[in-house]
C-alpha cells in the first residue's frame, strides 16, 4: 500500500474546496450557524505522524461520531454478552434519528450508530451521579485524543431544547425496558457527548487510535481494551454511515462514522487514522466534501480492507 503523502492530502484539499453542494445541518438551530467554508484533513498513522491541510484547528461539535467511543466503554464496563441483550448489531438501512429502530421481537434497537442505540448506550454508562458519569466520557474521549475535551453547553442546549423526535424514541426505550426512568438524564448525556468540541487532528488521532488496536498513538496511553477494538470497528462498517454504509463497504472500504457537524473519521486497521471535518452535509447527514476525500483516498492508496489481500 503507497503512503499518504503531504502532496496528495494539499491536492484533495484544493480539489474538493471548490465542492459547492450540501448545507449546513439546520435541526440543531447551533449547528447551522457552521461556516461552510470550513475545510480540514488530516491523517493520522499509527507510529503517531500526522499529515494535515486546511482548517485542521477549527473546533466541531462530535455529534455522532461519539457514538462508537461510548459503545466501547459500555462493552468495558458490562462486557459484551449484557450489552447485546440491550443493544443489537443489525444495519437498519434507516436514517440515523429513525424512530422505527426497535428489533419486532427483542424491542433492542438495531445498533448502537443509530439514535436509538446511542441512547440507550448513554443510559447504560456507570457512574454515581450525572456529573460523574459526564466526567467519565470527557474523560474516555481524552484518551482517545489525547487531550483534555470540553462539550459546548450551547450546542448542548440547543439540541436539548430541540430534541423532541430523541426525547420520542427516548420514551419507546423507556416502554420497551431498554433503558430505566432516568429518560432525561439519558438524554442529557448523549447531547453532552454529541456537544463535545474537537478538531480534525483530534478526530484523525482518536481514529489512529483504533487504528492502533486502541493505543493513543501520541501519548501511548490505552483508551480502550484492545478485544473490543474489533467489536467497536465491525459496527462502524455495517452501520457507521448510517442508510450509505453499504455504498460506503462498497466504495471506500473502511470502518467510518459520520456527524452532522460535517465530520467523518475512518480507521484503517493497524496503519491510518482520517479524519476529515467540513460543514455542508447531504440529505442523509455525511460530510458532502468529507466522503469525496474518503473516495478518492481509498482509490489512491488501495485503502480498503479487502484489497489488500
Ligand atoms: N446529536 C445528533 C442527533 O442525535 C447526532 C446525529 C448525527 O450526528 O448523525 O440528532
Amino acid at each position: 500500500m503507497p503512503g499518504p503523502t503531504q502532496a496528495l492530502i494539499d491536492e484533495l484539499h484544493l480539489k474538493y474546496a471548490g465542492l459547492r453542494e450540501g448545507s449546513a445541518a439546520t435541526y440543531i438551530p447551533e449547528l447551522a450557524k457552521a461556516s461552510t467554508e470550513h475545510f480540514g484533513i488530516v491523517v493520522a498513522g499509527v507510529d503517531g505522524s500526522l499529515i494535515a491541510a486546511g482548517d485542521t484547528e477549527v473546533l466541531f461539535s462530535l455529534q455522532s461520531t461519539s457514538k462508537p467511543l461510548t459503545y466501547g466503554l459500555v462493552l468495558e464496563d458490562f462486557g459484551r454478552e449484557f450489552v447485546l441483550s440491550k443493544v443489537g448489531v443489525e444495519p437498519t438501512g434507516e436514517a440515523f434519528n429513525s424512530i422505527v429502530e426497535l428489533e419486532k421481537h427483542t424491542h433492542r434497537p438495531y445498533n448502537p450508530m443509530i439514535n436509538s442505540g446511542a441512547i440507550a448506550v448513554s443510559s447504560l454508562i456507570r457512574g454515581a451521579s450525572a456529573e460523574a458519569r459526564l466526567q467519565r466520557v470527557l474523560g474516555l474521549f481524552e484518551g482517545y485524543a489525547g487531550r483534555p475535551l470540553a462539550y459546548d453547553k450551547k450546542i448542548f442546549e440547543s439540541e436539548k431544547n430541540t430534541a423532541h423526535r430523541n426525547r420520542s424514541i427516548a420514551h419507546l426505550l423507556r416502554h420497551f425496558s431498554v433503558i430505566g426512568d432516568d429518560i432525561d438524564d439519558s438524554l442529557d448525556l448523549y447531547f453532552q457527548q454529541c456537544s463535545i468540541l474537537a478538531n480534525t487532528r483530534d478526530l484523525a488521532l482518536i481514529a489512529a487510535t483504533l487504528a492502533g488496536g486502541g493505543i493513543n498513538p501520541r501519548t501511548g496511553k490505552r483508551a480502550v481494551q484492545e478485544k473490543y477494538v474489533g467489536d467497536i470497528l465491525s459496527l462502524m462498517f455495517t452501520c457507521g454511515m448510517y442508510d450509505s454504509s453499504g455504498e460506503w463497504a462498497y466504495s471506500v472500504g473502511i470502518p467510518a462514522k459520520s456527524g452532522v457537524s460535517g465530520a467523518i473519521f475512518g480507521v484503517v486497521p493497524g496503519k491510518l487514522g482520517i479524519a476529515v471535518f467540513s460543514p455542508p452535509i447531504d440529505e442523509k447527514g455525511h460530510s458532502l466534501r468529507g466522503m469525496a476525500v474518503f473516495k478518492e483516498l481509498s482509490q489512491r492508496l488501495n485503502l480498503s480492507i479487502f484489497r489488500h489481500l
